[in-house]
């Protein structure tokens, strides 16, 4: 039995009233071949699936008229019938909200059936606990009035672990700063289009800094890899700050990145206003980019760069953190859900710039020996060229001419199963426990080219 979580009053003596009205009206939700046409107006509406906590947490709203009506009936309490479908065929990175267009409510199973007492006489809440982590489910919730099933609304209950929210990172950033004054700053460097605030943590040495960025890309990797392996450095290798600093911004897509940690099904790339946003900084704009069969001018596309160079406050954001470390390196995390790998990516630009590509490739050498892929001795090195007009790297490159890089997966078993999104919390340990000492490798690398 689904267990359940009842908010406000319980029902009461107008509740059976209420039903007694219901049952004379042959329910078309409940499949009677003769029931009658459908009342115009769905009961429920606003219907929406949060994951948080390993569980998923069911919101709805009375629809205007069926508020009006039940007004009359007190207390305010109604028969709810709750529909599930379980979804393992959904594929992260693949399938996207058309996986769910088809589905039919008459295909799921009733997972709840009673009353539940409106909050504010008008919002229902239902917890479903009988979840598993990883798994994607379609709910629909509908009266016993007869109305049609309102739904489906889509939810993957993630690890929290695994994918962190917004208020887990920020709490340990804020225990970071707490735990480690004067050492570690927390600094400000702008705000999301949502108005989250964006801050970096910076330790080390000011004139000489490495800029790690994760989750430019909501659905790739950042805070879960980034926070550890900066706490590593500050906890256990401090000696190497002394040389070259290392700040980091865990994420900076945050506000796309919390819808896909509180359930969002399918990946998602761009900022809350549709901008790629490693697309939309001010490097070789007019050069429109093709790839993934995708056009970076186009504002249907997942690539899209944006209307104006940099008009996103995530960019500005980075821009103005870069401005004024000015960096030795930076790395942006990429690849799929909160892994990334050791395969390194520097500007298209730098393609035939073989001073540059021979700064690039040692500095990937290091990261790629402390994280051990699988094919290390078959490609010691893995740089390409390959980051399009507009992106980080391509805007690093040109601007100060340092090595940048997004990181993307490499043939490791974690990065395979990051991209669908099948990770565990052990396979993120390890992820972690490699990234740490990859940055540190990083680190050392940089000091000895100052
Ligand atoms: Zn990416």
């Amino acid at each position: 039995m689904t267990r359940r979580t009842f908010v406000g009053r319980t029902a009461g003596a107008a509740a059976v009233s209420l039903l007694a009205i219901a049952s004379n009206v042959p329910a078309q939700e409940a499949g009677s071949k003769t029931a009658p046409a459908a009342p115009a107006t769905r009961a429920i509406a606003f219907l929406k699936a949060t994951a948080t906590g390993g569980h998923v947490r069911l919101s709805c709203f009375k629809s205007t008229p069926f508020f009006n009506a039940t007004q009359k009936e007190k207390p305010d309490s109604v028969r709810l019938r709750i529909r599930r479908t379980d979804l393992p065929g959904f594929r992260f990175g693949q399938d996207y909200d058309e996986f769910f267009h088809g589905l039919r409510w008459q295909d799921a199973r009733v997972i709840f059936e009673g009353p539940l007492t409106a909050l504010n006489n008008r919002k229902f809440e239902f917890t479903d606990e009988r979840v598993e982590p990883g798994q994607t489910y379609a709910y629909w919730v509908a009266t016993d009035r007869g109305d049609p099933p309102t739904g489906p609304v889509a939810v993957k209950v993630r690890d929290p672990r695994v994918w962190w929210t917004w208020e887990e990172a920020q709490r340990r950033l804020d225990r970071l700063a707490a735990e480690f004054p004067g050492v570690v700053e927390l600094r400000p460097v702008g705000q999301t289009v949502q108005g989250r605030p964006l801050r970096a943590l910076i330790a080390g040495n000011r004139g000489h800094v490495l800029v790690m960025l994760g989750s430019v890309h909501a659905g790739e990797a950042g805070a879960e890899l980034l926070i550890p392996a900066f706490e590593h450095v500050v906890r256990n290798r401090r000696a190497l700050l002394d040389r070259v600093g290392l700040a980091v911004l865990p994420c900076v897509n945050a506000d796309q990145r919390q819808r896909l940690a509180l359930g969002h099904p399918p990946y998602l790339r761009t900022n809350a206003n549709g901008v790629d946003l490693n697309r939309n900084f001010p490097a070789d704009w007019e050069t429109v980019n093709h790839m993934y069969g995708l056009i970076t001018s186009d504002p249907e596309g997942m690539t899209y760069r944006g209307a104006t160079p940099a008009s996103e406050p995530e960019t500005q954001a980075v821009m103005r953190l870069l401005e004024k470390l000015k960096p030795a390196a930076v790395v942006a995390f990429h690849h799929l859900a909160s892994i990334t790998g050791s395969s390194f990516l520097c500007s298209a630009a730098a393609a035939k710039n073989e001073p540059y590509l021979a700064r690039c490739r040692p500095l990937n050498h290091a990261y790629r020996a402390a994280l051990v892929p699988p094919d290390l001795e078959k490609k010691p090195v893995a740089v390409m060229a390959g980051c399009t007009s507009g992106s980080l790297p391509t805007w690093v490159f040109q601007r100060f001419g340092v090595p940048a890089f997004d990181a993307e997966g490499d043939g490791s078993p974690a990065c395979q199963k990051a991209t669908t999104d099948t990770a565990t919390w052990e396979d993120l340990e390890q992820s972690q426990a490699a990234h740490q000492r990859a940055v540190a490798e990083l680190l050392s690398a940089l000091g000895e080219n100052p």
